[in-house]
């Protein structure tokens, strides 16, 4: 295998979009749509012990394909004396070791992937050291990721989401495909619109559901429209930390019912907050399991670090991936939603700063780590290594450092983006250097606020 530059990456990705519009993938999804909607829209609300059933089945299949084909996993498993065909019970599961964001930042690109030309599909995240996360993506995991998102709005929506309905997707950058066989059709507008230009897409095109940021949603509601006026029933909110009492009153501000996805890049659909306002896990998207941070696993009920499996994904596997954030997993087996997929309670974010505005607003520290995210997808600048960090010291100024590297980046364009985020009246500085201000510690942090608690 062969290494790929940044600007491979890129080109390959754009061949990757063009290839997934190709009508034979519509076609295929539309025929699992057709063949398999009944086993997939009922399968979280068979007998919970069926649910083991299949998930320790695809775990045992993804670990041996794993082994066989992905160079870091067959080391790692090597170490442990791994042999095929050896996951039989959980408890073999539960030997193997777990995978850490550094790994997939460190084994880019040859050792994550069977071949390199596997990055035409993948998708990329910002990791903990401030450097990105890139991974392959398959085929068969665009093709069921789209599906469930058919599920999910089905699911969330009380089971009134029909094909005819349309989504509108305020996000980073659009999905993959828009509509499976011209039906459950999908509009985006990306999160760097000015509210009044969502706000007369929404008012054009009456979509019943969106999907958007919190802090998005929270600049519509500032402008005091009631979204049940243009016909919008359920917001879904994801990406950034919100809490319930944020969400409802969102939900009152706006005339409109809101609840929340957990998900992330790496592991798909993680939980989802049903009607009755549990999280219930997407346990046919991926397998959760709480540990503590010695790597011991937590019985149900006591709070540790997210640790899951993407049962979708065969590109980049995704086996026994640290996620850590801090959560607990409880079983109750009489939500009135009819789910038997256990349930996630008290999903907290890693505890992050926020910047804040001089008119007093606090922007979390997410929206700054998805703007950098977007300097890679929107304005093609290839930040894969890129490391960065945002210091606020007074009010009126955010400072953005950035490690020399091989690339030259454009502070104009990078100045714009995040005055998406930031009034014009604060200042943005940005320093390049060898290090970042505030490395010293263990943990990185992509935004530091020097202000206090003020
Ligand atoms: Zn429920």
């Amino acid at each position: 295998m062969s290494e790929i530059s940044r600007a491979d990456y890129i080109r390959l990705r754009k061949k990757g979009q063009e290839y997934i519009e190709e009508p034979k993938h519509d076609q295929t999804m539309k025929k699992m749509l057709d063949e398999g909607w009944d086993n997939l829209r009922e399968f979280l609300y068979q007998p919970y012990e069926d649910i083991r059933k299949w998930q320790l089945k695809r775990v045992s299949y993804l670990v041996d394909y794993a082994y066989e084909n992905i160079p870091l996993y067959r080391k790692k498993y090597d170490e442990v004396s791994f042999k095929k065909g050896s996951i039989k019970t959980w408890d073999d599961f539960y030997r193997l070791p777990y995978l850490t964001k550094e790994e997939l930042i460190e084994g880019f690109p040859d050792m994550i992937v069977k071949d390199t030309n596997d990055f035409m599909l993948s998708t990329r995240s910002s990791g903990s050291s401030g450097k990105f996360v890139t991974i392959a993506v398959s085929e068969e995991a665009i093709y069921k990721d789209t599906l469930q998102t058919i599920r999910q709005f089905y699911m969330q929506s009380g089971r009134t989401y029909t094909k005819d309905d349309t989504i509108l997707f305020i996000y980073t950058c659009p999905w993959w495909v828009d509509n499976v066989g011209g039906e459950y059709k999908q509009d985006f507008l990306p999160t760097t619109t000015k509210v009044e230009q969502a706000l007369k897409r929404i008012q054009d095109t009456h979509p019943r559901f969106i999907s958007t940021y919190p802090t998005y949603l929270e600049k519509i509601a500032s402008t005091g429209t009631k979204l049940s006026d243009y016909g919008v029933e359920l917001v879904i909110v994801h990406s950034e930390q919100s809490n319930a009492k944020q969400r409802e009153m969102l939900a009152e501000a706006l005339d409109v019912k809101v609840l929340d996805e957990y998900s992330s890049e790496e592991l798909t659909r993680i939980a989802l907050e049903c009607p009755n306002h549990k999280y219930h896990l997407e346990e046919d998207a991926c397998l959760i399991e709480i540990i503590d941070k010695d790597g011991n696993k937590l019985p149900d009920g006591e709070t540790g670090i997210v640790c899951g499996t993407n049962l979708l994904n065969t590109s980049t596997p995704i086996i026994r991936y640290i996620q850590g954030d801090l959560a607990k997993i409880t079983h109750e087996k009489d939500c009135p939603c009819g789910s038997h997929a256990r349930i996630l309670e008290g999903v907290q974010g890693r505890v992050m700063d926020c910047i804040e505005t001089p008119d007093g607003d606090k922007i979390p520290a997410s929206c700054f780590m998805d703007i950098a995210y977007n300097w890679f997808l929107v304005y093609e600048i290839p930040v894969h290594g890129l490391k960065y960090q945002f210091v606020q010291r007074e009010v009126n100024t955010l400072e953005l450092y950035l490690i020399k590297g091989m690339y030259t980046l454009d502070y104009d364009v990078i100045k714009e983006s995040l005055y998406t985020l930031i009034p014009r009246t604060m200042d943005i500085k940005i320093y390049t250097g060898d290090s970042l201000p505030f490395d010293k510690t263990t943990k990185y942090r992509p935004v530091i606020s020097c202000l206090g608690g003020r």
